[in-house]
């Protein structure tokens, strides 16, 4: 529970009574409990039941919790309290090297609407279409909407929120969240996407993920990405683009070069694309023609033996990277993100076999799992750059 109060420190010892911390012990208790009674809170969070009814009136007002009655077991039937969803509440942009997807999700970050169009190489044209589909469902929603997140496949600056570079998409927009804030109206917070998967497992996560306080997400695409969580926080380092991990060396002649035009990288043994040209390089002359990544994860779950090697083969160097990861940073967890986690049961072994072996004197021990954020990871991760900062600063002044 602390760890929510605590994201985002600086502000909360500053600005926070102890009044305001209560009132984010109970929402975040009913966020993650709900639906739950009076007397649970009382009993799990030792606060007075008076306080808990003054607050839960203040989060009722404010439209955050809502009640309902719950079974009877014979007497009065309990008055259980749960977040107030199903009203949007954020929306979400995920800024795709291919597709950009903009979505709106409820208090506890279910995804209500959504619209997906493809990313286009001309900057203007596709933040056009941003703002277009935002402003649609800022309209749409009468003004229930409170601020958008925006996961980006590229470096931020964490201090002025300056997008810094995306490779393999030649833009130039530094002020891209500002262009979107200025054109909506509504406040823009910008995450580099393997960040924002980051906070969204800490945040949306199964609740083996969110009660862990150090962890990394690796995050599998074009490239790959890492996202450091310490102490329940994001690890940015300076400038805020710690974390690029996907350019370690691991080894010589890699099936592709990375972004940046080396062939010994992480991400050149073990992206997505890696997996593409092994495929491409397994199959020969029977290779299936301008396949996708997808594709190629149904075909082997179709049998395809070219395209099982080709995804077991990129697994080991999946694994022998994490591997590098968990040398040196010790964290309680791995969690791997992006569409390999459809190809789970295929490559599971191979990931944590080669994890285990890359370890010195066997330790520390190897603990990896798939990401359980669905279908669109990172825009769970632009949703929950909105929940997080709403959950961590709810005041009423
Ligand atoms: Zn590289």
């Amino acid at each position: 529970m602390i760890k929510r109060i605590n994201l985002r420190k600086s502000n909360v010892a500053r600005s926070k009574t102890i009044r305001d911390i209560n009132r984010q012990i109970i929402l975040n208790y009913i966020r993650e409990e709900g639906p739950i009674s009076r007397a649970d809170i009382a009993r799990v969070t030792a606060l007075q039941r008076s306080t808990i009814s003054l607050i839960v009136d203040e989060l009722s007002e404010l439209g955050l919790v809502q009640e309902s009655y719950g079974e009877s077991s014979g007497g009065r039937p309990p008055r259980l309290l749960s977040l107030k969803t199903a009203e949007a509440i954020s929306i979400g942009i995920d800024l795709g090297k291919k597709d950009t997807i903009v979505g709106t999700c409820d208090l506890s970050g279910r995804l209500l609407e959504h619209k997906e169009f493809p990313t286009s190489s001309n900057a203007a044209k596709t933040i056009d279409r941003i703002i277009e589909t935002a402003n649609y469902f800022i309209e749409r929603n009468n003004g229930s909407i409170e601020g958008i997140g925006l996961s980006v496949p590229g470096l931020v600056e964490a201090w002025d929120g300056k997008l810094v570079k995306i490779p393999h998409l030649e833009w130039h927009e530094p002020d891209l969240a500002k262009k979107i804030q200025d054109a909506t109206g509504l406040q823009v917070r910008m995450e580099n996407d393997t960040n924002a998967v980051a906070l969204a497992e800490l945040w949306l996560g199964r609740p083996e993920i969110s009660n862990v306080r150090d962890f990394i997400v690796v995050f599998i695409h074009k490239g790959i990405g890492t996202g450091v969580v310490f102490d329940g926080q994001i690890y940015r380092g300076k400038d805020g683009v710690a974390g690029e991990f996907g350019h370690m060396t691991i080894g010589q002649n890699a099936p592709i070069k990375c972004s940046g035009g080396n062939d010994d990288c992480w991400e050149a043994f073990a992206s997505e694309r890696a997996a593409m040209a092994r495929y491409l390089e397994n199959a020969g002359e029977s290779a299936k023609k301008d396949l996708d990544f997808n594709q190629l994860i149904n075909l082997a779950q179709n049998d395809d033996s070219h395209a099982i090697k080709a995804l077991k083969d990129t697994a080991k160097y999946i694994g022998l990277g994490i591997s590098n990861l968990i040398q040196g940073l010790s964290p309680e967890l791995t969690i791997v993100a992006g569409s390999i986690v459809k190809a789970w049961p295929l490559v599971s072994e191979e990931i944590i076999e080669a994890a285990d072996a890359g370890l010195c004197q066997g330790f520390p021990a190897v603990k990896v799992m798939p990401s359980t954020l669905g279908k669109y990871p990172s825009l769970m991760g632009a949703f929950s750059l909105v929940l997080a900062d709403k959950f961590s600063s709810i005041s009423t002044g």
